[in-house]
């Protein structure tokens, strides 16, 4: 038996292991773990190599026991195992260099540790109080080893017994951590990080409900799925596979992926993995399933935040990729290379596989536009290079269903929605009950009127715009139809400014009282004389620069503004031309200066009185086209109406 120490640099270590990363002390089982699969796949490589003597490789399964009366934890494999030498390298000299330096400043990253100086076996630490390995080498005539220490520097070694080759590391659980020797807690965590090893992880044995009890059969109970979809060639896998796997992956998930994306790269880094497009039908139920990070099919991490882009964390799968530096910082993370270039990898392929798929069949793309078009959107506005690529297949719908990208739109309205200035005004609506009356009037015009009901639909349009010199975006009630798109100089009247006036006061004089909250500006227009008499719109840049500053800090400003109407009168109307010829009009002295001498001018006044039930009738109207008239005014509309016949 020999006796030493520890080679570390510093006798700090095991109380750093066992404080420092106590907050991540569950991952020593992956490292383990990852130990013995790795002992194992290193055994199946050699034993193909030439002129290596035949091996027993009948059985190659990683074993994990509980001893309950023992209080220990045993993490068995049938790999290369250890010589002596071996153990006393890659166990005793933990030849770092620095380490003080580094753990003071790592101190509350545990991963950051462990991943730099491959402590992954010494994380066994973090919950035991004494670890022992019992090895015996694939090499010919190899002794079987025993190590043994207790969370202090010191060990023992020494030669034993040990029937098959390979190694078992035995861990002596710390009281404190006895939750490490429930089934429930191992069996949870290896399905947490060993879903997908390559090599089968057996915990003890399959159960069965047999007559209201659960019985033990005499199989083991295998943790992983050693060949999973996203190691295999797309070639060999079926539509179904890649649906069979998703549900492997997301165990609570009920709905169907909507189609996915299968990476593969080799070149200029490593990186496999499968992406799905769920459906997303609001911000709530995005985050629930999440991307998985996998290292050579060592579960990682689901917190993807900054190694994809903000965007496609709306995607579920997995991500397989040996060169992400899974062990450092998370600002560490943002400024690397290999991370940039994953993420803009992963970008240009998603990009791709959405065109392809647009191309392919544009029915079944529009089908399913609904399901993903929040993620292509959200992508648009946050990703200069994902905007480009997904111009050619982000979809607009009319209010006929039918879809179009907005190339293919523009030229579709082109004829008929270009202003007078060159302008392509595009209309729409969010809201087609509310907005009724003014899309009647605008596909009476001939006019094709979008649906933009969506949570991103506002910040998108606005996107288009700059992108776009002279493409407009209108709601269908933000103008009368016929300043909706000028096409010439609009029709005049042949009322005077008087007149005008005198209307717009009477009709100022009945607005509704709430009018603080909601602003009104009245004025007169010639507007078709089968329109309304009386109507609102809403000014679109206010309306949306308002929508806009409900999602955006910053932008209060708008926000806090209260929502303004134009209630425009129609003058070619003939109840509103009506109402100007049984204005009374007086000649008034008035007091003006000019250059600076009083001089008196007598002004014309035009009035309009003792109409005040019909003004208040016709503003309803013109409230209830739009649908805000509501509760009490709507109440006292319908018993004027009635009074009035
Ligand atoms: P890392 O795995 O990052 O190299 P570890 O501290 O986990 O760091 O392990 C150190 C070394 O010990 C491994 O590289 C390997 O050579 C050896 N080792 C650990 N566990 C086993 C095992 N179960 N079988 C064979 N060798 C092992």
């Amino acid at each position: 038996m020999s006796k030493g120490n520890i080679g570390v640099t510093s006798d700090n270590i095991f109380p750093v292991i066992k404080k420092f990363l106590y907050s991540d002390h569950e991952i020593f089982l992956r490292e383990l773990i990852s130990n013995a699969v790795d002992a194992t796949t290193k055994l199946k490589v050699i034993s193909r190599q030439p002129g290596v003597a035949s091996m027993p490789m009948d059985d190659l399964r990683v074993r994990v026991s509980i001893d309950k009366k023992k209080k220990t934890l045993t993490v068995s494999d049938h790999g290369i195992g250890m010589t002596a030498e071996e153990v006393d390298k890659y166990i005793n000299q933990i030849a770092f260099s620095g380490a003080e330096e580094f753990l003071n400043q790592y101190k509350d990253k545990a991963e950051a540790i462990i991943g730099h100086f491959g402590l992954g076996f010494y994380s066994a630490f973090m919950v035991s109080k004494k670890v022992e390995i019992f090895s015996l080498s694939y090499q010919e005539d190899a002794k079987a080893v025993h190590w043994s220490c207790e969370g202090s520097p010191e060990y023992t070694m020494e030669e034993t017994i040990k029937a098959e080759r390979g190694t078992d590391i035995v861990l002596h659980i710390d009281d404190e951590f006895s939750q490490y020797l429930e089934d429930a807690t191992i069996e949870g965590l290896l399905k947490k990080y060993c879903k997908f090893l390559p090599v089968e992880i057996a915990f003890g044995k399959k159960k069965e409900w047999k007559d209201g009890k659960e019985v033990e059969l005499d199989e083991e109970n295998i943790i992983n799925d050693t060949n999973p979809a996203w190691t295999r060639k797309p070639s060999e896998l079926k539509d179904e596979d890649y649906d069979k796997f998703y549900h492997e992956l997301y165990p609570m998930q009920m709905d169907e992926p909507l189609f996915h994306i299968h990476l593969n790269v080799d070149y200029p880094f490593n990186l496999t993995g499968i992406l799905y497009f769920p459906k997303i039908k609001s911000n709530l139920d995005v985050h629930r399933n999440k991307i998985q990070l996998y290292c050579n099919q060592v579960y990682v991490t689901d917190e993807v935040e900054n190694i994809v882009p903000e965007y496609l964390t709306l995607l579920h799968g997995v991500i397989d990729s040996p060169d992400i530096p899974l062990n450092v910082s998370r600002s560490y993370l943002q400024s690397d290379n290999n991370v940039k270039k994953i993420s803009g990898y992963i970008t240009k392929k998603v990009a791709d596989k959405l065109a392809e798929l647009y191309k392919a069949d544009k029915d079944d793309f529009a089908k399913k536009w609904d399901d993903i078009k929040m993620f292509i959107q959200f992508g648009m506005l946050t990703d200069e290079k994902f905007y480009e690529k997904a111009t050619g297949f982000a979809l607009y719908k009319n209010l006929d269903g039918k879809y179009a990208t907005l190339d293919e739109y523009m030229d579709q309205v082109r004829e008929n929605q270009v202003d007078k200035d060159g302008n392509m005004v595009l209309l729409y609506t969010n809201d087609p009950d509310a907005h009724y009356t003014y899309i009647e009037r605008a596909k009476a015009k001939g006019y094709d009127v979008l649906l933009m009901d969506g949570e991103l639909d506002v910040h998108c349009m606005s996107q288009a715009e700059q992108k776009h010199e002279k493409l407009r975006f209108v709601r269908i009630d933000s103008d009368t139809i016929e300043n909706l798109i000028r096409k010439e100089e609009t029709a005049k009247d042949s009322y005077s400014d008087e007149q005008k006036e005198g209307l717009r006061k009477a009709f100022e004089g009945q607005l509704p009282s709430d009018a603080d909250k909601l602003r009104y500006t009245v004025t007169c227009e010639a507007a078709a004389a089968d329109a309304l008499p009386v109507f609102l719109t809403q000014n679109e840049f206010m309306r949306r620069m308002k929508e806009m500053s409900a999602h955006q800090q910053g932008m209060n400003f708008y926000g806090n503004l209260p929502d303004s109407y134009n209630l425009v009168l129609n003058t070619n109307h003939p109840l509103i031309q009506e109402l100007v010829g049984k204005e009374t009009s007086e000649q008034v002295n008035e007091e003006v200066e000019k250059d600076g001498k009083k001089e008196t001018v007598v002004k014309t006044v035009c009035k309009l009185e003792g109409e005040d039930e019909k003004i208040k009738q016709l503003i309803d109207i013109a409230l209830l086209a739009s649908g805000q008239l509501k509760g009490e005014a709507l109440a006292k509309f319908v018993n004027r109406s009635v009074e009035l016949l």
